[in-house]
């Protein structure tokens, strides 16, 4: 069983909107209606587990599942205050025992183009025996490593280019081992964790293989990133 646990929990203040960030309106639909539609529709997605604040859940039923139909969204359930209580609280919604075979898929709800091809790929990648996989691009740019100082931002080093991916989400893991890292997550929260192959490689020692996604899957996170969105939401129309 594919279960898809879909994060719209964050409070969105980057966005600087009244609307939570995931209900914003690109081409006329709500941003999380793209990825949400694309999980909906794709035959290989059983269970989809979208995770919003607890006071948004009501409208988050009404005005998107019901509204649109969405059969596979089983369960709505709240969010925590960072992103990994999030995903533990999706995690904890899925009974170990509903399938032989169980397949967690993590996404951002902020990142409305997801594809077929990516949750294809994902599922595959774990059918064929890996552990972890994402979703994740070559990045572009020079990356830095800095440093504050008294006198601003200094680059300490720059590490090889062709060594470093931005990395995305879908994120996809067999079930037991994503959620025994997550426990022992649950005992040590000290490290600052930013997403979940790096959650499995703390706490699972697991390495995490990294399929292409691609450039258009990006994060919406602050207000230009809509005007983008507005450009490549037209091909998924
Ligand atoms: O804040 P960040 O950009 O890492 O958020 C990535 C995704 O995680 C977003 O879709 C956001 O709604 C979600 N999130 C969440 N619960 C939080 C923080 C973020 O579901 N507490």
């Amino acid at each position: 069983m594919v279960h898809v646990i879909l994060l719209a929990g964050g409070s969105g203040e980057r966005m600087q909107s009244e609307v939570p960030k995931q209900l914003m309106k690109i081409a006329g639909k709500e941003m999380i209606w793209y990825s949400l539609h694309t999980f909906e529709e794709n035959p290989e997605v059983d269970n989809i587990i979208l995770v919003t604040r607890k006071e948004d859940i009501p409208y988050f039923r009404s005005e998107l599942v019901d509204k649109y139909g969405f059969t596979k969204v089983r369960r709505i359930c709240p969010g925590g205050e960072e992103r990994y209580n999030s995903v533990y609280n999706g995690l904890m919604t899925i009974d170990p025992e509903d399938a032989e075979e169980n397949i967690v898929m993590v996404h951002d709800g902020a990142r409305p183009f997801v594809t077929h091809r990516m949750i294809h790929d994902s599922v595959q990648t774990i059918r064929d025996g890996y552990t972890a996989c994402t979703v994740g691009m070559p990045v572009k740019d020079t990356i830095k490593i800095v440093t504050k100082t008294g006198n601003g931002v200094m680059g300490t080093d720059t590490p090889d280019r062709s060594t470093l991916y931005q990395i995305q989400t879908p994120q996809t893991f067999i079930y037991s081992v994503i959620k025994r890292s997550y426990e022992r997550r649950m005992e040590d929260r000290n490290r600052a964790i930013t997403d979940d192959t790096m959650l499995v490689e703390q706490y699972g020692g697991v390495l995490s293989k990294i399929l292409p996604g691609s450039y258009e899957n990006i994060k919406l996170t602050t207000p230009e990133d809509l005007e983008i969105a507005e450009v490549f939401a037209k091909k998924f129309l």
